[in-house]
């Protein structure tokens, strides 16, 4: 039988610290505020907005949605990004993707400081992190490390594969690792023989967003394996980038989808929201 590496438990643990440092911070009279910006009609993506305004409120952090039209313009994207970046009351800025046609996500993120980075898409939070600076994780590349964490998953001198090469997951991931004395192989698309580079993995880590695609021929028997993917059924439904059924046995333990990964994906960002509060209160106090 498969263990299942549960991320709910572990992100409640994550957001009841959440809690704490919110109260800590409110009772010393710094109300930790996020803001989400939205510019798209995307229905997943303005769901993922609401849950996460919703978990902020739950944990005592307030939340702002700036909601902008979905052919906003650059110059809109960047003044709403402008007047977060120099607003002091807000700690923590979350970009929501998709932009509108037309808008450069690399142009726009810049306009984020890094210390309100939260889901650390600048190209200087990315910097930091390749550099082993300060710096905020990408949500679910962090998340991930949690979960691990979470479970007592070893990392030091594991042979860890990960599979997705993306900036919020992959590639950051693979920095996290490294950190944590990993060895680390990170394949994508164009990776020969993908399957029996995957079963060298004492942890596989798969975040392609193609439903169901690994399968037991991926997996060394007793892997750890983590599923990122969150692909919707035409009902619905959400599915992993891991064949759960095909896996079951083989793999030593797969994380769920979902209940695994995404709940940590949330109580990270909340979690970096609560560090942003703190340094900037820290810097107000100086
Ligand atoms: P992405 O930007 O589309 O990147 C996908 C990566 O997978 C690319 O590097 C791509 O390779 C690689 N890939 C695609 N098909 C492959 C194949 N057949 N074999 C090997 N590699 C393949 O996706 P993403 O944003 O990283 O998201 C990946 C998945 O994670 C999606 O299901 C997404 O919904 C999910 N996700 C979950 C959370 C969460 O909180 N749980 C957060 C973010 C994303 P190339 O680079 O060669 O194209």
């Amino acid at each position: 039988m498969t263990r299942e590496l549960d991320g709910r438990a572990a992100a409640r643990a994550v957001r009841a610290q959440v809690a704490e440092s919110a109260r800590t911070l409110r009772e010393a009279g710094t109300a930790p505020t996020v803001a989400i910006l939205l510019a798209t009609d995307d229905g997943g993506a303005q769901w993922y907005s609401r849950s996460i305004a919703r978990a902020a409120e739950a944990e005592g952090i307030d939340c702002r949605l700036v909601t902008l039209a979905s052919d906003a313009s650059q110059a809109q994207v960047a003044d709403a990004l402008a007047q977060l970046a120099a607003d002091d009351a807000v700690h923590g800025i979350i970009l929501q993707t998709p932009l509108p046609p037309g808008v450069s996500a690399a142009e726009v993120a810049a306009l984020i400081p890094p210390r309100k980075d939260l889901d650390g898409m600048t190209a200087l939070s990315a910097g930091q992190l390749v550099l082993g600076q300060p710096a905020f994780a990408p949500a679910t590349a962090e998340a991930t490390m949690r979960l691990l964490a979470a479970h007592d998953v070893p990392l030091a001198g594991a042979e860890v594969v990960v599979i997705g090469r993306s900036a919020v997951v992959g590639k950051p991931l693979a920095q996290l690792l490294l950190a944590a004395d990993a060895t680390v192989t990170v394949c994508h698309s164009r990776t020969r023989e993908l399957a029996t580079v995957a079963a060298r993995a004492e942890v596989l880590v798969v975040a392609i967003g193609r439903p169901r695609f690994v399968g037991a021929e991926h997996v060394r028997p007793g892997a750890i394996v983590v599923d990122v993917g969150t692909n919707a059924e035409p009902n619905g439904s959400l599915v992993g980038d891991v064949d759960a059924a095909a896996v079951d046995g083989v793999a030593g333990a797969l994380s769920p989808v979902p209940g695994g990964v995404g709940p940590l994906t949330t109580a990270t960002l909340l979690h970096h929201a609560v560090e942003a509060a703190q340094l900037a209160a820290a810097a107000a106090a100086r």
